[in-house]
């Protein structure tokens, strides 16, 4: 397991030998498709001289991770581009929580150039991540949306769901906070909406950042109390209770759904 040290307020990287984390668009980029660990190792300058929006995140391991974004055009003969999702299947807890913050941050100084209201071009807030507004001295930040994310059980089943698309897979409701909501009122909500039931014991577990674009998936679990499953079918394909020793084809390790549901399994009943 690699250690982190953020760096904040923004600095410059000390001098001397760094890690690179490269994107071309939401993708990372390797150097061969088997690369381990999910970067180039490290170097004292950029392999990529093309490479942009440089943004220093902190020390790995004692040395400066940067992160840069690379042009579809300008990605070299040879490297491959890896979907976050596949890098997170292939990378532990830290790296991938370095991999979230690295494209939500790069994607930030990107995209976040034009004040919303008046369309001046906006400058850095001394000290942060934020830009403001030297017009009319509005300000913003990296924003975070979240989102809860929920195991249904009532002892020994869970209800999970599918969605279109997702072949044999099954999952856990989630969904959006709304403004003025809770996460407890928020898991009730999205529970009764999407799978018709009630529910209660909204306990919080663990929670996962999930940068498609800007998620924090905040995970809980809740007993069942009352309803038969009546699906959103705007929104799944199909509902169903399942026995803890008869559960169907789950997501992946290295999603908040698959260690809710392995958490419970471990221990809950
Ligand atoms: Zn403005």
């Amino acid at each position: 397991m690699s250690t982190f040290q953020r760096s904040y307020p923004p600095a410059e990287p000390p001098a001397g030998l760094a890690h690179w984390l490269y994107f071309c668009g939401d993708d990372l980029l390797l150097p061969q498709p088997d690369a381990t660990p999910l970067w180039p190792g490290i170097s004292e300058e950029s392999h990529l001289a093309a490479a942009s929006h440089r943004v220093y995140l902190g020390l790995l391991d004692g040395a400066p991770l940067l992160a840069a974004h690379v042009a579809t055009d300008d990605v070299p003969a040879g490297w491959v581009r890896l979907g976050l999702r596949q890098a997170f299947a292939r990378s532990d807890a830290t790296l991938t929580a370095l991999t979230s913050l690295a494209i939500q941050l790069l994607r930030w100084h990107a995209t976040m150039r034009w004040c919303p209201s008046c369309a001046q071009a906006l400058v850095p807030v001394d000290g942060t991540w934020g830009r403001e507004c030297p017009q009319c001295r509005q300000s913003w930040y990296p924003p975070v949306s979240p989102a809860v994310i929920v195991l249904i059980h009532d002892g020994e089943r869970l209800l999970l769901t599918t969605k279109p698309g997702w072949g044999r897979r099954y999952s856990l409701v989630a969904g959006f906070v709304e403004p003025g909501e809770t996460f407890e009122a928020c898991v009730v909500r999205e529970v009764l909406e999407e799978v018709g039931v009630v529910v209660d014991e909204v306990c919080y577990q663990s929670g996962q950042s999930w940068p498609f674009p800007h998620q924090i998936m905040v995970g809980f679990t809740a007993r069942y109390v009352s309803g038969e499953i009546a699906i959103d079918a705007s929104e799944l394909a199909h509902a169903a209770w399942f026995h803890r020793d008869a559960l169907p084809e789950l997501p992946q390790p290295y999603t908040i759904a698959r260690r809710l549901i392995d958490g419970w399994l471990a221990g809950a009943r």
